[in-house]
């Protein structure tokens, strides 16, 4: 497939240069978006997204994440006006405004607030769509992917699926956030969040895999379908590499050869410590470099990618 390439591209019209936003039926330039303080997606965390990249002037799997936000969505009655199919326009039509070629595409879906004259309960509510796109994020900076990610086992406990379905991407992120305070106290980058049977789950923003032996394992429950981890498995099969969906203890994960983690903000980048243990050398190891260039090599080819038409301004 021919990638729609432009790196030179811009927004045609200034206002957009910054990132492009759309809100219940209207796009406008991201410094305009602005959500009401009444809103319970606001108040109540009452909401769930999606994030999608766009490199190279395409999407990443955007069927797939269509897919998993009309779950997230339908699981949590939180459902807009739009249908996939406008979802996926609206999208096209954001990065044509933005005129970015590399973004961070991030859409939610909003309870709003009951609406004048009814009860305070959610049903009385009418939710809406808004969406972004800004230019590409990574969860960690480009030195750190270079050098490798300094992680943390949390103390924090994932929030179990019991109470919140993972599956269903949400702003519950109060675990997350306190690990990343952790995190930074250590002097790591990053934390992983145990369940409370201490398995591993994931971190704020990434799946994780651990590798013993040449051997990937990657955790079955109490985590987000990450798009990226689903991506990695595939590679894994790819490239000959026995990969696990299940259970992975903190030992493990202590004890691993190397440790990936996965994100579609950054694609699948190493970890070199943890909990001040070093891994490989104190470089990513050999597997992980291995998936991680299979990863973009791929995606530079066009892999899973539907090229944006820039002709929708
Ligand atoms: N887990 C959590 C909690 C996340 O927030 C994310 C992404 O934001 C991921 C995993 C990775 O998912 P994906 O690969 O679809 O970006």
């Amino acid at each position: 497939m021919t990638l729609h390439t432009s790196p030179t591209r811009t927004a045609t019209d200034p206002r957009y240069a910054g990132g492009a936003a759309y809100m219940d039926g209207t796009f406008m330039p991201l410094g305009e978006a602005r959500i009401p303080i009444t809103d319970w997606g606001y108040r109540r965390s009452d909401v769930v997204y999606d994030v999608v990249s766009v490199w190279d002037g395409a999407f990443f799997r955007l069927d797939d994440h269509l897919t998993r936000f009309r779950a997230s969505m339908e699981a949590t009655r939180l459902v807009p006006r739009e249908t996939d199919d406008e979802i996926r326009t609206m999208l096209h039509r954001l990065i044509a405004l933005s005129g970015l070629t590399e973004s961070y595409v991030a859409m939610d879906c909003l309870r709003g607030a009951p609406l004048p004259g009814t009860a305070r309960h959610p049903k009385n509510t009418r939710p809406y769509l808004i969406a972004f796109a800004i230019p590409y994020v990574r969860l960690v900076s480009p030195e750190i992917i270079e050098r490798g990610t300094h992680a943390i086992v949390a103390s924090a406990v994932r929030i179990p699926d019991a109470s919140l379905d993972a599956r269903h991407k949400n702003f519950h992120w109060a675990d997350m956030t306190s690990g990343l305070f952790e995190a930074d106290e250590r002097g790591a980058d990053m934390p992983i969040l145990l369940d409370a049977a201490g398995n591993v789950t994931e971190g704020p923003g990434f799946n994780v895999f651990v590798i013993h032996d040449g051997r990937v394992a990657t955790p079955d429950s109490n985590v987000l379908g990450g798009i990226t981890r689903l991506t990695v498995i595939e590679l894994c099969a790819e490239l000959g590499l026995p990969c696990d969906v299940r259970p992975v203890s903190a030992e493990e994960l202590r004890n691993a050869d190397e440790i990936l983690f996965s994100s579609t903000s950054g694609g699948p980048f190493g970890v070199t410590r943890i909990d001040g243990r070093i891994l490989s050398n104190d470089r990513p190891g050999p597997l992980t470099n291995r998936l991680r260039e299979a990863y973009w090599a791929k995606r530079k080819a066009g892999w899973h990618a539907e090229p944006v038409r820039y002709d929708l301004v």
